[in-house]
This record gives structure tokens, C-alpha cells and sequence, in this order.
């Protein structure tokens, strides 16, 4: 059994990648997936494309993160011509309070780079702030508000993108494990699956957190996220809103997520009652109507982290053919437009695009002499 192009992994990244190659009237592409679609972390998370939010300077990753938010527009529109599914990206924006005087000095400092850099950033007072967001805690002390920060759901995007590829032709192997790599003079040719080999002149290794287990020469671990859902009818805030501690998202469907935990836990999702302690407890923080929803959900999901905490994107110097999309860490919904198009001009022109020179997985290698 073999294909043209054979890509790893069924979240946002493996997906995009597909359809944009698919799109690009490459043939005979297979997406092999070991459990089902968008069943890991591509489904945990919170759906934020908010570059700016937590940004204090400019650099490689930052620019890469600017360019994707700055697709989304045209990529909801597409996915939902292709499809019909309507992706919510959501422009209201993004609001990060400064509680103590500590976050204070934090966003004053965000303020004057980005101002400077002529980003679009406005500093609110705690009343302006409220003007806003009513429901937010009283006691904040400024605020900064992001216009160009926006919120995209997570779990619809993966179902346009599921169809997009189904539309395209791509063949989707599901329950199929990889379990590794086959090379023969530097070159690819095909993986080990649990029903059997499949072979193929390029691979695209998108297996997010279980990268290392099919190539261990980039090393890739999970980072756990936990993450409570409430329900909350009507809405209580239309903005994004982030303390440095937490942050919590409105959904169109009155889902109110609030989220974060950052765990080195290995590979298990286990909801514990100290993460969602330390969610409700930061949440709160943001709005004191919080504590009042009824909670609806609670899951954790597992973030990629290359070991420089950057993704790894593009060919691997040492086996033709072999190219990583990965390591998308805290970013990975952020980043899918952008990396699905700068991996498929890779693929089809045979050329790195400049912008991926910084996340090359060439970077891991030791340099033996
Ligand atoms: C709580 C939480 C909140 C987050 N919030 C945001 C956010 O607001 N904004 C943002 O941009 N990002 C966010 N993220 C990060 C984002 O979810 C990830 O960066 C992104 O989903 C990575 O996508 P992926 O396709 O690489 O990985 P995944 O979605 O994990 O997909 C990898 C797939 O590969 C499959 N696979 C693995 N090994 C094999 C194998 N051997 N054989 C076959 N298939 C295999 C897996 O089953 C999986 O389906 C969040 C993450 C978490 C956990």
C-alpha cells in the first residue's frame, strides 16, 4: 500500500495541512490518524488568536503568530463557501486586566512596545475597562484592550476542516496507529502502522504531543491543560478576558470557558480538583459573577512543547522527504492557517518560505565533529 503524500496526525494542523495541499491539486494524499479527528488537543483547547496578549517583544515566533491571526478572516470565509460551516470567528476583541500593582507595571510596559510598534493596543482605565465588560471585578487596576485579538471555535473549526478534506479527496485512515519511520539512503519511505506499511515518497510528521514517539530526534513533550466550562445564559462578557494568571471565553452558544492550567504530568488528561481550583479561583478573579454559573464541563488536553518551547516546521536536513509540523505549544489554532500555507509551498515549490528559517527541526541535531 502506498500514496503520494502521507501526513500524521487528525488535529487542526494535519488537517490544514491536507486541504491546503489538496487545494493546490496535489493527488493521492493520505491522513492517518490513530484514534479519531480532532481527538486531542486540537478539541481541548480555547480557541483564542491572541498574538498581542501576552506578548513583550517582537521576535521570530510573534511575527509568524501576527501573520496567521491576520489570515483568519479569509480562512473562515473559505471554509465556510467549502463547506457550510460557520467557524464563529469572533472580532470583539481581547481585554487583559491588571489586578495588582505587579500586572500593572506588566501591561504598561506591553503598552508602550506595542503602541510604539504601531500595534493596535488601547490602555483603559478600570472605568473604561468597565464600559466594555460590566461584569468585571471591581477592584482592577487598567486594563489593556487588543481590537485585533479575536477568538475562533475550536471544535467547529475541525469539523469545516474535516469536511474541507473529505470534500478534497484526501483518504482519511482512522484507529491506525504509526508506530515509526522507514528511510533508505536518506530518504523516506514510508511508516510502520499497525495494519502494516504504508509507504510514501513524503511524510508530514502533525502528531502534535506523541511527535518523538514516531521521530525521537526532535523531542516534543505534553504539557497539560486543564479547563472548566460554564454556562452562562445570557453571556456575561463579549470579549476575550486575560489576567496574567487565567482567562476566560465567551462561546455564540452561551459556553463560558475559563481556562488555564500549564502541567508537566506526562501523558495523562486526568481532571484534578487543584486544577480546577486554580481555574475558578483566577477566573474569579476576572469576574466575581463567575462563581455563580452552574459548570457544565471539564476536560484537559495536552499542549506540544518542543524543547525551546518554538514550533518545529519543515524539512528534516537529514531524511528527504521527512518534513514536522509541530511543537505549535500554546498556539496551535493561532498558527493553522499560516503553517497549512507555509508547508504546502514547501511541499509543492520544494523551497523553505524564509518565515519558517527560525523553526526548522534541523535545530535539535547535534553538531558532532
Ligand atoms: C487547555 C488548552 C487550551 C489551549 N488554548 C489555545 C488557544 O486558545 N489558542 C491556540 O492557538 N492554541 C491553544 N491551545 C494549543 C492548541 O490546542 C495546540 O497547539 C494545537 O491543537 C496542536 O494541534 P495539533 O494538530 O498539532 O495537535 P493535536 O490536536 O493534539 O493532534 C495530533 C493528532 O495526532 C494524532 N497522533 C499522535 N500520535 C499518532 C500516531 N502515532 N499515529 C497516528 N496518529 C497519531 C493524535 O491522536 C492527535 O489527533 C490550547 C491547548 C490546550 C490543551
Amino acid at each position: 500500500m502506498g500514496h503520494e503524500i502521507v501526513i500524521v496526525g487528525g488535529g487542526v494542523i494535519g488537517l490544514s495541512i491536507a486541504r491546503a495541499l489538496a487545494l493546490r491539486g496535489l493527488k493521492d494524499i493520505c491522513l492517518i490518524e490513530r484514534s479519531s479527528l480532532g481527538a486531542e488537543s486540537s478539541f481541548a483547547a480555547g480557541g483564542m488568536l491572541a498574538p498581542q496578549a501576552e506578548a513583550d517583544s517582537r521576535d521570530a515566533l510573534f511575527d509568524l503568530l501576527i501573520k496567521s491571526r491576520d489570515l483568519y478572516p479569509n480562512f473562515a470565509a473559505e471554509l465556510r463557501e467549502e463547506t457550510g460551516v460557520d467557524i464563529e470567528l469572533d472580532t470583539t476583541g481581547t481585554l487583559y486586566l491588571a489586578v495588582t500593582e505587579h500586572d500593572h507595571d506588566e501591561i504598561e510596559k506591553r503598552y508602550e512596545w506595542q503602541r510604539d510598534a504601531g500595534l493596535p493596543v488601547d490602555k483603559l482605565t478600570p472605568e473604561d475597562a468597565r464600559l466594555f465588560e460590566p461584569c468585571i471585578a471591581p477592584d482592577i487596576r487598567g486594563a489593556l484592550r487588543f481590537p485585533g485579538d479575536i477568538q475562533v471555535e475550536n471544535r467547529r473549526l475541525l469539523s469545516a476542516l474535516a469536511n474541507s478534506v473529505l470534500q478534497l479527496d484526501v483518504q482519511l485512515m482512522s484507529a491506525v496507529n504509526v508506530e515509526g519511520l522507514e528511510s533508505r539512503s536518506g530518504r523516506i519511505t514510508g511508516v510502520q502502522t499497525s495494519q502494516g506499511l504504508i509507504q510514501c515518497p513524503t511524510l508530514i510528521l502533525a502528531a502534535g504531543a506523541w511527535t518523538s514517539f514516531i521521530d525521537p530526534s526532535v523531542k516534543v513533550e505534553p504539557i497539560k491543560g486543564q479547563m472548566v466550562c460554564l454556562s452562562a445564559k445570557p453571556q456575561l462578557t463579549r470579549h476575550v478576558i486575560y489576567s496574567p494568571r487565567g482567562y476566560v471565553v465567551p462561546r455564540q452558544d452561551g459556553r463560558l470557558l475559563a481556562g488555564s492550567t500549564s502541567e508537566r504530568a506526562g501523558f495523562a488528561k486526568d481532571v484534578t480538583a487543584g486544577g480546577i481550583h486554580t481555574i475558578l479561583k483566577n477566573a474569579q478573579e476576572i469576574s466575581p459573577a463567575i462563581s455563580a454559573l452552574p459548570i457544565a464541563d471539564m476536560w484537559a488536553g495536552l499542549r506540544p512543547r518542543a524543547a525551546d518551547g518554538l514550533p518545529v516546521l519543515g524539512p528534516c536536513g537529514e531524511i528527504a522527504g521527512l518534513i514536522h509540523a509541530t511543537g505549535h505549544y500554546r498556539n496551535g489554532i493561532l498558527l493553522t492557517p499560516v503553517t497549512a500555507e507555509l508547508i504546502a509551498k514547501t511541499v509543492v515549490d520544494g523551497v523553505v518560505p524564509e518565515e519558517l528559517s527560525a523553526f526548522s527541526p534541523d535545530r535539535f541535531r547535534t553538531v558532532t565533529s
